[in-house]
């Protein structure tokens, strides 16, 4: 039988694997959305709503607090070193408690699907979390099934989101895009993926 577990799901893309893998691991996985990080607001609700349009049609439960305190968020995120850290610390403390909250016994999260955020301070935040609260912090590896997110939300014609979610990596990745336009000498928009 398998056992409840509450997914922390930054997004639909990262979600598609993400819940396969925790499900061929045992758990049945109930999602939570709780991304202030995600910079600016139309932004935080376009990510939702691709995530509830795909947990809607693949009859998975779904749960957020459509929380959105962004001078808070902003002030925390300026306020430690490296941001990432404080920004996973603080979606995973929420996960955890809401969990304990819940009744689960245990939660994740689909950012272990990027192979592009910082694993190791996702497990220590995780961890972390999981010890305050008193809840499990069950850590599956999903990067090795990346690819396959890709694919599966290319293909469902899901929104892909073309930055991590806050301002910061919203000017890092467009910043980045036009340095390699003016370095290539041509014009274009910028792309996600
Ligand atoms: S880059 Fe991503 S993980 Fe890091 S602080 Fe910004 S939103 Fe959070």
């Amino acid at each position: 039988m398998k056992s409840g577990l509450l997914l922390h799901a930054c997004c639909a893309p990262c979600a598609t694997v993400t819940v396969e893998e925790y499900a061929r691991a045992g758990h049945e996985p109930t999602l939570f959305f709780h991304n202030p990080n995600i910079h600016p607001y139309m932004e935080f609700q376009r990510r939702l709503r691709a995530l509830e349009e795909w947990a809607s049609l693949q009859g998975i439960p779904l749960t957020t607090d459509q929380g959105y305190p962004l001078e808070e968020n902003v002030a925390m995120l300026l306020s430690g070193n490296p941001r990432c850290a404080i920004c996973f610390g603080e979606r995973l403390a929420a996960t955890a408690l809401k969990a304990s909250e819940a009744g689960f016994s245990a939660f994740g999260t689909t950012l272990s699907v990027s192979p592009y955020q910082d694993q190791e301070l996702i497990l220590r935040a995780g961890a972390e979390a999981g010890h305050r609260y008193g809840v499990e912090f069950i850590y599956i590896d999903c990067r090795p099934r990346y690819r396959d997110s890709v694919h599966i939300s290319r293909t469902l014609g899901m929104y892909r989101q073309p930055y991590c979610g806050c301002v910061f990596s919203e000017r890092d990745r467009y910043r980045q895009e036009r340095k390699n336009v003016a370095s290539k000498g041509i014009d274009s928009a910028p792309k996600k993926d």
